[in-house]
């Protein structure tokens, strides 16, 4: 069987591969066929303009272009190096091309045309002309210039993203999904996810699972692989993706999913019962959400509250920033919610991969996640900041509201907040606006030196939340969104461990409540070792809640921190893992299959080479395209 791909091109020889590795995001199975996001052309509008109009025309044009080579830098930054990078590094040199660009401000100044209609047809011709070449290199840059140009165009007409809009029961199958576009699943009900670039705590991963969205992500190259309507299996605890599966390999996935669906609903049993270990300890079990649809996920599977709430999502994909009356309004909705359990606001942490049009690129520098991001942008988007903490304090009327500052990393930082709250707080009494005074307000603990320096910032807080997914991510000098390094992610690196024991200690000591909100936390091989650090607060993505709860809730404190001790003594972050893995396996084996996600690359282990099964020639091919025809399932 022959077929064509985007650019035409026979693709025969890679259609009879069927089975692709990637990291495990989001645990669970996903049957259906695949969406493919793929963003086509925009709507173009074509008008003409006065002679005296030409040079803003022009300037519009310039704007457009140094707009698109600033999102160009981002989405570069977050890509490993290699091919795709390259491609975006292409992309950008074009964008500087005079051939391209010289013809577009001619065609402005001499056809007196607007900018968007002088972009594509200069664009169109090029591409024309690439794609007639002879040469394959240079057909294969009429593609780029395809996209390129969408993407001027789309800063010509102000748009920002485009929204995806996949069918109920399809498995979305992307490069690259923007945190935008995975806010945009959350309402479409899409069955699975699997992505190409990503690591298992990339912000899409993190909101497939907080969605319940089986997902892999890092998968390389699946998008040559699949076709729209193509069935899809998405093994996301895992790592598993199958591409036009035979019938016999439906039916085996369509069991393995009925297992996964049946553990789920013994653990989702006591989800009402509390999260207390035979010896009596109880520990608080919480939810991490950033969309209001995740809030209802925390209600049914028990959470005692929102120990995580990543507000920055408000602030992400529009024009303008929330006001203080919307987040006023957001943040009473959530409480009343939630009632009568605490609701943990982390105050916008955008910058890095996160961002938001109008503080786009500020101070984000060449590396942006040691640039001005987070709290460090809050407190130079003074206004921003301002009017987030006001309409907080006035939402904290309605119910137990926690404030908590992201990305610490000292006492001045922590005082200059604390001063912008001060000044939140006058404001608010100077318009006689009725507001709380006594809101908690606590410190995510993700930067090492907050971490090590736990003790100093103990007296001045009211909690501390440990971000392992931030604190692996620059203790370990490991980008969270890079998957070439995930093999080194870590959670039980002696480094790791000792700033957790460090925190959880100066806590102690402080009388300061800590909890841990990051990734880690999640997945039941851990429950224990944090448990038994002293940490006995953890939140987490909703549907891990059950599975931590059980095992708590068949543990004893004494034996969970002998399992601390031993990692803590343990050599390596491997050795630890080693040992850590042995004992949970054996005492919770069903856990640790269905809970969590399996395709952490193992610490310590070699460099992981993404296997691919399923080279395995024609016959595949064969039953490939009889299995085409199935509907969802
Ligand atoms: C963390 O860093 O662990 C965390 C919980 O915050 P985020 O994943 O949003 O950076
Ligand atoms: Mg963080």
């Amino acid at each position: 069987m022959t077929t064509e791909d985007r650019e035409g091109r026979d693709v025969a020889e890679v259609r009879p591969r069927h089975r692709l590795e990637g990291i495990a995001a989001s645990p669970g199975i996903g049957i259906g066929p695949a969406y493919i996001v793929d963003r086509g052309r925009v709507q173009v509008p074509r008008y003409s303009i006065e002679r005296g109009d030409v040079r803003e025309e022009i300037g519009r044009f310039r704007e457009a272009l140094r707009a698109t080579q600033e999102q160009l830098e981002a989405i570069k930054s977050r890509l490993p190096h290699g091919e795709h990078r390259q491609i975006l590094k292409a992309q950008q040199m074009m964008l500087r091309d005079p051939d391209l660009t010289g013809d577009v401000e001619a065609r402005i100044r001499e056809d007196l045309i607007n900018a968007e209609w002088a972009m594509m047809t200069v664009a169109r011709d090029v591409e024309r002309m690439l794609s007639e070449a002879a040469d394959e290199v240079f057909r294969e840059r009429s593609s780029d210039v395809a996209h390129l140009s969408n993407r001027v165009l789309l800063n010509l007409l102000g748009k920002t993203d485009d929204e995806i809009d996949p069918p109920a029961g399809s498995v979305v199958v992307a490069f690259d999904l923007s945190p935008a576009d995975t806010a945009a699943l959350a309402r479409a009900d899409v069955t699975g996810l699997v992505t190409e670039v990503g690591g298992r705590t990339s912000h899409s991963a993190i909101m497939a699972r907080s969605l319940e969205i089986p997902a892999v992500v890092g998968v390389e190259d699946v998008t040559e692989y699949v076709r729209t309507n193509d069935m899809v299996v998405v093994d996301g605890t895992h790592g598993h993706v199958v591409i036009r599966p035979t019938r016999d390999e439906i039916e085996h996935w369509q069991e393995v999913r009925r297992r996964y669906d049946a553990f789920e609903d013994e653990v989702q049993r006591d989800h009402a019962l509390p999260a207390t270990t035979l010896d009596g300890v109880h520990v608080v079990l919480r939810a991490n959400a950033a969309l209001d649809e995740e809030i209802a996920s925390a209600s049914f599977h028990g959470a005692d509250g929102i120990g995580l709430y990543r507000t920055e999502y408000v602030f992400m994909g529009r024009d303008a920033p929330p006001t203080e009356e919307e987040h006023y309004r957001r943040a009473k909705a959530i409480l009343r919610r939630m009632a009568p359990h605490p609701v943990t606001f982390r105050t916008f942490d955008l910058g890095a991969d996160k961002v938001a049009a109008y503080v786009r690129g500020r101070g984000a520098g060449e590396n942006p996640a040691l640039g001005v991001r987070s709290l460090r942008l809050a407190l130079r988007e003074r206004h921003l900041f301002v009017a987030q903490l006001k309409g907080l304090l006035r939402a904290a009327l309605h119910g137990p509201l926690r404030i908590m500052l992201p990305f610490v990393s000292g006492l001045e930082e922590l005082e200059a907040a604390l001063e912008v709250l001060d000044e939140a707080k006058s404001e608010l009494a100077r318009e006689g606006m009725a507001h709380a005074t006594d809101v908690p307000v606590g410190i995510m603990v993700e930067v090492p030196a907050a971490a090590l320096a736990a003790d100093r910032l103990a007296p001045e807080v009211d909690f501390f939340s440990i971000g392992t997914n931030d604190l692996i991510q620059y203790t370990l000098a490991i980008d969270r969104e890079n998957d070439d390094v995930g093999y080194l992610y870590e959670p039980l690196h002696p480094a790791i461990l000792r700033q957790l024991r460090m925190v959880a200690e100066a806590g102690a000591r402080a009388n300061v409540p800590v909890s841990l909100c990051g990734e880690m936390a999640a997945d039941p091989r851990y429950t224990w070792v944090i448990v038994g650090l002293g940490i006995h607060e953890l939140s987490m993505h909703p549907s891990a809640i059950p599975v931590v709860k059980n095992i708590v809730r068949q543990s004893t404190l004494a034996e969970m921190e002998a399992l601390a001790a031993e990692a803590l003594a343990a050599r390596s972050g491997a050795e630890a893992e080693r040992r850590v893995l042995e004992v949970m396996q054996a005492r919770f084996p069903e856990h640790l299959e269905h809970g969590g996600v399996d395709g952490l690359p193992r610490p310590g282990g070699p460099v992981p080479v993404r296997a691919r099964s399923g080279d395995d020639g024609a016959g595949e091919a064969g039953q490939s395209s009889e299995t085409g025809g199935y509907g969802a399932m």
